[in-house]
C-alpha cells in the first residue's frame, strides 16, 4: 500500500520524479528491518508475532474494515494468506510501475482475474466484455460465471462506438453493468480496443444506470513498460506475471492493480478465496522487475526484425504485427494513441493447419510451447491449443484462420530466429 512518506518510498529527489526502471531496484524494501541486506530475504513464513494482544486486535480489526481512533493507517503483518514482506514489497512495486494506488498479487494470471471479476461484479449483474479475450478468460465468463447468476455481453474489439454502445443497451436490458472487461491489443489476433471509447463507455453507463461501472483491463500483452492503461482511465488493470513481467518462462503468478476503492474489494475477496502468492515466486518476481524494461525492449527489437522477414516471405499471408499498423486507419491510430512498444508476440497465417504444423516440426532453434513473454522464443498454433476451448463459429468472426501460428520473440540474436524460421518454413 502506497506511503510516500517513507524513506523506502521514496518517488523524487529534488523535484526529479524517478523512474520506474530505478525503482524497481529499491522502491518499498527497508534494508533496515532485514540486517542491512541488499535484497529482500525470503519469509519464509506462514504467520507473523504480535508485539502484543492489543497490536494483534488493532491489526485485525484494520484488515476488516473496523478501524478505530489511533489504529494504523494499514495492518501490519498477520498471516501469509494476506500479507507476506515479500508479497507487500512485489505489490508495492508493481502498483508504482502502474501507477496504480495499490495493488494484489495472485498465484496466477487467472486467479487475479477470476478474484478480479468476483470481486467487482455480483450476482444479477452483467460483465460487458470486449472479444476475443484470453481463452481461460473468455470461458470464465461465458461459461462460469453465468453459474454465480454474472451473465456477459460482448462487442468485437475493434468494433466502433455506435456498435460498442449498441451492446451497452443489450446488457443494460439484462441487468446492472458492473464491469466493463477488455484485454489490448488481442491475443493472439493483435486487435485494438479503443480505450478512449471505453472510458467514455463508463460515464454513458454511469448516467443510464446511476452506477458507476469498473473498467478493468489485461494488460499482460505490452506490459507496463509498452501501455498504461491507468493513464487512459482504467479503474484496475489485471496481468499475467507469467509472461513478460517473470519474463523467464520459470513461475506462474498474477496482478490486479488499481484504485483503493476497488483493490479493497478484491484484496478483501483473494482473503477468502485464497488465490495469494507464495513469498518464494514475490521474490523470483522482484528480480524479474529490475530487468523487466530491458527484457521487453530487446524483445520489442527482434520482433520487429522477424516481423518484417516474415511479410516478406512467399508463403506467409499475412503477418499480424502491431508496429506494422498504419497511421490513418482506425487500428493504427488507436495503437499510436494508447502503446509506446509494438510488442514482441504476433501472429501469421500460413495456407492451412497442415502447413502451419509441417512448419513447426521443422524448427530448430525455438521452442513450441504455449505462453509468451520469456527470454526463448516461444511458437504455437492458437487454433489446436489455447483457443481450442473457444466456440470454432466465435473463432472464425474474431477472425482466426487455420494457418493462424502466434509467435513470442524472445531476446535471443533475431538473425537466428530468422535462419531457423527460414529452413523451417521450407516445409511449410
Ligand atoms: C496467460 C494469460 C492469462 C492467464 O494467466 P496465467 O498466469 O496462465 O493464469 C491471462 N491473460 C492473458 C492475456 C494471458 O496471456
Amino acid at each position: 500500500m502506497s506511503k510516500p512518506d517513507k524513506p523506502y518510498r521514496k518517488r523524487e529527489i529534488a523535484g526529479h520524479t524517478l523512474s520506474p526502471e530505478t525503482q524497481m531496484m529499491s522502491y518499498g524494501y527497508d534494508p533496515k528491518l532485514s540486517e542491512m541486506s541488499i535484497k529482500p530475504p525470503i519469509f519464509l513464513t506462514s504467520t507473523f508475532a504480535f508485539e502484543s494482544a492489543e497490536h494483534g486486535a488493532a491489526f485485525f480489526r484494520v484488515t476488516l474494515g473496523q478501524a478505530e481512533e489511533g489504529d494504523p493507517e494499514a495492518a501490519g503483518l498477520m498471516y501469509s494468506r494476506f500479507n507476506n514482506p515479500n508479497m507487500e514489497v512485489l505489490e508495492d512495486r508493481l502498483a508504482l510501475y502502474d501507477g496504480a494506488e495499490e495493488c494484489c498479487v495472485f498465484s496466477s494470471g487467472m486467479a487475479a482475474i477470476s478474484t478480479t471479476l468476483m470481486g467487482l461484479a455480483h450476482s444479477g449483474s452483467v460483465i460487458l466484455q470486449s472479444t476475443p479475450l484470453y481463452g481461460g478468460t473468455e470461458s470464465l465468463i461465458r461459461k462460469f460465471l453465468p453459474n454465480y447468476g454474472i451473465q456477459s455481453v460482448d462487442f468485437f474489439a475493434g468494433a466502433h462506438e455506435d456498435e460498442i454502445h449498441a451492446a451497452a443497451d443489450e446488457a443494460l436490458a439484462k441487468g446492472e453493468v458492473s464491469v466493463i472487461y477488455t484485454e489490448t491489443p488481442t491475443n493472439p489476433t493483435n486487435d485494438q480496443v479503443d480505450l478512449n471509447v471505453c472510458r467514455r463507455l463508463v460515464d454513458l453507463i454511469e448516467k443510464k444506470q446511476g452506477k458507476r461501472p469498473y473498467l478493468v483491463v489485461d494488460n499482460t500483452f505490452l506490459g507496463p513498460v509498452g501501455q498504461k492503461p491507468m493513464e487512459l482511465g482504467a479503474d484496475v488493470v489485471v496481468y499475467s506475471l507469467t509472461k513478460y513481467i517473470g519474463g523467464h518462462s520459470d513461475l506462474i503468478a498474477g496482478s490486479a492493480s488499481g484504485t483503493t476503492e476497488a483493490m479493497a474489494q478484491i484484496r478483501g475477496l483473494r482473503g477468502y478465496l485464497g488465490t495469494n502468492l507464495d513469498p518464494h515466486t514475490c521474490w523470483m518476481l522482484l528480480r524479474s522487475l529490475e530487468t523487466v524494461k530491458l527484457r521487453m525492449e530487446a524483445a520489442a527489437l527482434g520482433a520487429r526484425k522477424v516481423a518484417e522477414f516474415l511479410r516478406d516471405h512467399p508463403k506467409v499471408n499475412r503477418v499480424r504485427y502491431l508496429g506494422f499498423l498504419e497511421e490513418g486507419t482506425r487500428d493504427g491510430d488507436v495503437f499510436k494513441a494508447q502503446s509506446s512498444s509494438a510488442g514482441s508476440t504476433f501472429a501469421f497465417d500460413l495456407e492451412s493447419e497442415a502447413a502451419a504444423f509441417r512448419m513447426l516440426n521443422a524448427l530448430q532453434v525455438m521452442k513450441l510451447a504455449v505462453s509468451l513473454g520469456g527470454t526463448e522464443t516461444l511458437i504455437c498454433h492458437p487454433g489446436s491449443t489455447t483457443h481450442r476451448g473457444v466456440d470454432p463459429e466465435l473463432r472464425k468472426r474474431q477472425g482466426f484462420s487455420d494457418g493462424l501460428v502466434r509467435i513470442s520473440v524472445g531476446i535471443e540474436n533475431p538473425d537466428d530466429l530468422i535462419a531457423d524460421l527460414k529452413q523451417a518454413l521450407e516445409h511449410a
